[in-house]
């Protein structure tokens, strides 16, 4: 009967550094012996001089303990694993009550890192580690925690999967597409580690119920992409003393940081305000390379790691910088801020405030009625042949798609050098994807003195689904 023995990180040298090798014999004794036979250096660390086996040596078959089996005596059979537990300096070795056999195999190769080790893979399974969106920056952090072993993995996640969405979030597949993330993500995180504790929160994340979220978590990884929740996740952190992992992803570039206010700098202290809505598109309106929020997000899962190993430098006080399209990493210093007013000397923020409103996008900024038109409206008007100038602001990749048959194609940006082209007189309707560009554009074009000007609300989005659902959407 040949069963496999594994070897404890000390007694490997004793066997050419292997952490697992083969042994005959019919009982736990015999494999054990056998073994000691053939690896003459292993023998006076497990036997006495007696031919007793050391007292500080226990010895399990597959998951058992052969205390409580027959001993020596226990009999083996063919695809057995024998596991050779030494007692640990400083204590009971823990092992039998905190990691079962399959945990042993499944982290050996933490359990080799002097860094992690067990003490390491015990501190990651006590961890409990918060992750904010189950998107395309949660995929591999969501992954790559679970695989790694952390214990207890929150994640925050209203949405549901859409094909759109598996160009990058690699955590759902396409029989998923239709189910809610937050339900996919868990399944994903089952698969590969079951252990791992799942924690759903299936809401948006508000300044009424964040507290109460982050405040049971030890660490916070933002995959959030947009700025209302990116400053509530970050002052949240702050008041309630949590470190937060952040990372943002546009187009080709990265950003990665560490925020933890007491050793360093807050996301405030970065940026204290966010920019003027739809001057910064999202990743659904920029558009995003499918690999860069797995990298991104690999990277913030290793930051979350190192945290809770308590081992290498994190990124507190360093802003990383990735260019995929140069492939270059830049890293710039990060100081505190000590006016911030959230994590500085005499912070003004001492509770949530609105973070819709502070970021431009609550009801007191929106665009007043007469500033905007409904997509049913507007198709009336149309089919009225009421004289309309239809304005498209949104970048050529997205035109070549779909596009409202007759507009005049200005991309946001160009704007301010081609308003030429435009009449006052005229009645202009400008419309982008979903209805945040083209309200920067009316506003714009508000201030330099256009008065008949609107914005579609809910742009062409909205159009392929009320209006037109045969027109291709993205
Ligand atoms: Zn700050």
């Amino acid at each position: 009967m040949s069963v496999k023995v594994m070897i404890p990180t000390p007694l490997r040298q004793y066997v050419g550094n292997r952490d697992a090798v083969s042994a005959e014999g019919r009982t736990v004794d015999e494999v054990l012996r056998n073994l000691a036979s053939a690896n003459m250096q292993i023998k006076r660390h497990l036997y006495d001089e007696g031919g007793q086996l050391r007292n500080f040596v226990n010895v399990y078959l597959n998951d058992e303990d052969i205390r409580y089996l027959q001993r020596g005596q226990t009999p083996v059979t063919e695809g057995d694993t024998v596991f050779i537990i030494p007692s640990i300096a400083g204590g009971s070795t823990g092992l039998a009550s905190e990691f079962t056999y399959d945990d042993i195999q499944r982290y050996s190769r933490h359990l080799l890192l002097p860094e992690v080790g067990l003490e390491g893979q015990r501190k990651l399974k006590r961890a409990k580690v918060l992750v904010i969106g189950a998107g395309g920056l949660g995929s591999p952090l969501l992954l790559y925690l679970a695989a790694a072993g952390v214990g207890t993995i929150g994640i925050v996640d209203f949405d549901v999967v859409d094909f759109s969405n598996l160009q990058r979030q690699i955590i759902h597949s396409e029989k998923d597409v239709g189910r809610k993330k937050i339900d996919s993500a868990e399944e994903s995180i089952r698969d590969i580690n079951p252990t791992v504790k799942v924690v759903k929160f299936e809401e948006r994340m508000t300044s009424d119920n964040a507290l109460d979220i982050i405040k049971n978590f030890d660490i916070v990884v933002d995959g959030t992409d947009n700025f209302p929740t990116r400053y509530l996740v970050n002052d949240a952190c702050v008041l309630l003393g949590k470190t937060s992992v952040y990372g943002s992803i546009y187009r080709f570039e990265g950003q990665v940081s560490v925020f933890e206010a007491k050793k360093g700098p807050c996301y405030r202290c970065l940026y204290e305000s966010p920019p003027p809505p739809g001057l910064v598109p999202s990743c659904a309106e920029g558009g995003v390379v499918g690999v860069l929020p797995g990298i991104i997000g690999t990277i913030q899962a290793m930051e979350a790691i190192k945290l809770i190993l308590r081992e290498g430098e994190p990124l507190i006080g360093r802003l990383l910088l990735f260019d995929a399209m140069k492939m270059k990493f830049k890293e710039l210093k990060l100081h505190k801020n000590p006016q911030c007013p959230v994590c500085g000397e005499n912070p003004s923020i001492q509770k949530l405030i609105d973070y819709e409103e502070f970021c431009g996008l609550g009801r007191g900024n929106a665009l007043s009625d007469e500033l905007t038109i409904t997509v049913e409206e507007l198709s009336r008007k149309l089919n009225a042949k009421e004289p309309v100038v239809l304005v498209d602001v949104r970048e050529p990749q997205e035109w070549e798609i779909n596009r409202l048959e007759g507009a005049k194609f200005i991309p946001v940006n160009e704007l301010p050098s081609r308003v030429s082209e435009l009449s006052t007189a005229d009645d202009i309707v400008v419309y982008c994807k979903g209805g945040q560009r083209s309200s920067y554009a009316v506003r714009f074009l508000r201030d330099i003195g256009f008065k008949k000007v609107k914005n579609l609300t809910g742009g062409i989005i909205e159009w392929v689904l009320k209006v037109d659902p045969s027109m291709m959407r993205y």
